[in-house]
C-alpha cells in the first residue's frame, strides 16, 4: 500500500500543513580493476550545485540501459503470473524471496537476505456472508474478510444488521444498542489520493466504538464499483484485529442498507469467516548492494515492498516497483561507474501488514542509522513521477534538484513536504533519516487497489522504465555526490517535523503515538 498525506488532511485534522502545494555480514569489497579505477576518478565530480558532471553522466549511461532492452518486464511478468500474490508469512512470498535474490544475482549485484520475525500468519478461509430478510431468506452477497482479520466462530455469526452510515457521532446515536450486532459501514467510492487516505483514517474510531458496544463483526461497503473486491487491513503493527470485518462489493452492500431501510430491525446477516491463523514465522527481507569506493559506510537505500495481497497478483501493489529497485541495481552495475558512497537496493516484506519489514530493518540497523544518507521508496503502481514527497522537511530539495537537472525536460520538479505513515519509509522518517517517496500520479492504482484486478496488464512498461531512470538517478546522485544530501534530524527536530505535518494526528489515530512518545518507535526522546 501507500497512503500519501492528502489534501483532506487539514480538513480531517483542522491542522494547518506546513506546506502542501543487523547483524548482517558485511560484504567483501568489491574487486576493482584498472577500468573501474579510472571510471571512479572521472565521477569524483558530484552531484551538487557547483559539481554536477557525475549525475549527468550517470544519466546519459543509465538511460539507454534502462530505456532500451532489458529484463524488468519479464522480471515482474515471472512475478505475477507465475507466483502471483505473495502474502508475507506463505510460501508465495518465499518465492518471491527467491525471485529477488535471483534477479539481483543476475544483475551482477551481491545480494543477501536479512530475517526478522513476522509475529502472526493469515490466511483467508471460504468467506461467506448471507441476508436473511423478508423475501430473500439466504440470498448470498459477494465479501472478503479484512487482512488480518480474527476468525468468526466456526458456525459464523448470525445478527441483526444495523446501519450505521459513515459512522459519525450522529450515526452511532441514530444506530442505538450495537450490542451482538453486524454493523454496515458506508464507504464513498474511492477515486483520489485523499480518498484512500480516508479509507485508513476513518475505520479505527468506528472499530473502537463497535468493540466498546459490543457489536459482533463490521461489514464494510465496497469503495470500488462493478462489485470488485479488494483486500482492506484496518491492524497495522502485524496485530489479529479486534473484531471480525469484511469489505463486500459495493452494489451488494447498497442492497443491503436498502433491505435494512425497507425492514427495520428484521434484517439478519450470516457471516462465517474462517481465517487460518498463525504464526510467528521467520521472514526475510532482500538486500542488494553496491558497496562505494569512497565512504562505503555511508549508505542511500532504494527500496520498495515485495509482498502483495492475493485477491489478484500485486502487480501495481508493488510488484512493478521491486522489479524497478533490480533494474535500477542491474542498471547502475552495467554502466561500470561506482558510487562514492554504498548503495543499498532492498526488496521488503510485511509492508502490507503494517511496514513491519522496514521497521525491523531499522531497528536492526540502529547503530548505523547515522550514516544512512537518504532512503527513497517507490511504492504508488506505474503512474508518472513529478517529484518525491521528502518527508516534512525542506532541507533535502535543493540537493534532489541538482541531482535531477539532467532529467530536466521530464519535469521531476514538483517535490512536496507532507509526511505520512504507509510506506515503508516510515520508520526511518521517525529516526530523522531523510527519505524521498515517489509522487506517483494515480492512474489507474486506485482502481485496482489491493483488488483481484491488479495484475500484469494494468502496468504502464515505459512509464515504469522512465521512473526506474528517475529512481536510479536519484540513488546514485546522493551516493555520489560530496557532501551529505540532509542532515539526520534531532529528536527535538523530529517532534517539530511531526505536529508541523499533522503526522502526530495521524500517529495517534493509527495507535503509532505511544510507540512514538516512548522511544519504543523512532529517535528516542
Ligand atoms: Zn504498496
Amino acid at each position: 500500500m501507500r497512503v500519501p498525506a492528502a489534501a483532506t488532511l487539514v480538513l480531517l485534522m483542522s491542522q494547518v500543513l506546513v506546506s502542501m502545494p543487523r547483524v548482517q555480514a558485511q560484504l567483501a569489497p568489491p574487486k576493482t580493476d584498472a577500468l573501474s579505477k579510472l571510471q571512479a576518478a572521472q565521477s569524483a565530480a558530484a552531484c551538487s550545485a557547483t559539481e554536477s558532471s557525475s549525475c549527468a553522466q550517470a544519466a546519459s549511461k543509465l538511460m539507454p540501459l534502462i530505456l532500451g532492452d532489458s529484463p524488468m518486464i519479464e522480471n515482474l511478468r515471472r512475478l505475477t503470473d507465475e507466483i502471483g500474490g505473495r502474502v508475507t508469512g506463505t510460501p508465495e512470498m518465499a518465492k518471491a524471496v527467491q525471485w529477488g535474490i535471483a534477479g539481483f544475482r543476475a544483475a551482477g549485484v551481491d545480494v543477501h537476505t536479512e530475517k526478522y520475525s513476522l509475529p502472526v500468519t493469515w490466511k483467508e478461509g471460504a468467506t461467506r456472508l448471507t441476508v436473511l430478510a423478508p423475501g430473500t431468506n439466504g440470498s448470498p452477497l459477494r465479501a472478503v474478510s479484512e487482512g488480518w482479520g480474527p476468525a468468526t466462530p466456526p458456525a459464523g455469526i448470525e445478527a441483526n444488521v444495523i446501519d450505521i452510515g459513515t459512522g459519525t457521532d450522529a450515526d452511532f446515536a441514530r444506530a442505538g444498542n450495537l450490542k451482538g450486532a453486524i454493523l454496515l459501514a458506508h464507504n464513498e467510492i474511492g477515486s483520489s489520493w485523499p480518498d484512500l487516505f480516508n479509507e485508513y483514517m476513518r475505520p479505527p474510531a468506528i472499530i473502537a466504538r463497535a468493540v466498546k458496544d459490543g457489536a459482533a463483526a463490521i461489514l464494510w461497503t465496497g469503495a470500488r464499483e462493478r462489485l470488485l473486491l479488494y483486500r482492506h487491513t484496518n491492524s497495522l503493527a502485524g496485530e489479529i484485529d479486534k473484531i471480525p470485518q469484511a469489505v463486500v462489493a459495493r452494489e451488494d452492500a447498497l442492497k443491503l442498507a436498502r433491505l435494512v431501510q425497507a425492514n427495520p430491525g428484521k434484517v439478519r446477516a450470516k457471516l462465517v469467516m474462517p481465517n487460518e491463523i498463525g504464526g510467528p514465522v521467520e521472514q526475510e527481507n532482500v538486500v542488494g548492494e553496491i558497496r562505494g569506493y569512497e565512504k562505503p559506510d555511508e549508505v542511500v537505500i532504494l527500496g520498495a515492498h515485495l509482498d502483495s495481497w492475493e485477491l489478484g497478483t500485486g502487480a501495481l501493489d508493488n510488484g512493478c516497483n521491486a522489479a524497478l529497485v533490480i533494474e535500477a541495481a542491474r542498471a547502475i552495475k552495467a554502466t561500470g561507474l561506482l558510487p562514492k558512497r554504498t548503495i543499498r537496493f532492498i526488496l521488503f516484506s510485511g509492508e502490507e501488514q503494517g511496514t513491519i519489514g522496514s521497521f525491523a530493518y531499522v531497528k536492526s540497523h540502529a547503530a548505523e542509522l547515522d550514516k544512512i544518507r537518504g532512503v527513497i521508496i517507490f511504492d504508488s503502481g506505474s503512474g508518472r513521477v513529478p517529484g518525491y514527497s521528502l518527508g516534512g522537511r525542506r532541507d533535502t530539495e535543493a540537493g534532489l534538484q541538482q541531482i535531477l537537472k539532467p532529467l530536466a525536460s521530464w519535469g521531476v520538479t514538483e517535490h512536496t513536504a507532507d509526511a505520512s505513515f504507509g510506506t515503508d519509509n516510515f520508520d526511518f522518517l521517525l529516526e530523522g533519516v531523510p527519505t524521498f517517496v515517489a509522487n506517483n500520479e494515480i492512474a489507474n492504482y486506485l482502481a485496482n487497489y489491493h483488488a483481484a484486478s491488479d495484475t500484469f496488464d494494468k502496468v504502464d512498461q515505459r512509464e515504469l522504465k522512465l521512473n526506474t531512470v528517475i529512481a536510479a538517478l536519484t540513488a546514485w546522485g546522493i551516493a555520489d555526490r560530496a557532501e551529505p544530501l540532509g542532515k539526520r534530524l534531532s529528536r527535538a527536530e523530529l517532534d517539530a517535523l511531526v505536529k508541523d505535518t499533522g503526522l502526530d494526528q495521524q500517529m495517534k489515530l493509527l495507535g503509532y503515538w505511544e510507540q512514538w512518545q516512548t522511544g519504543a518507535r523512532g529517535r528516542k526522546p
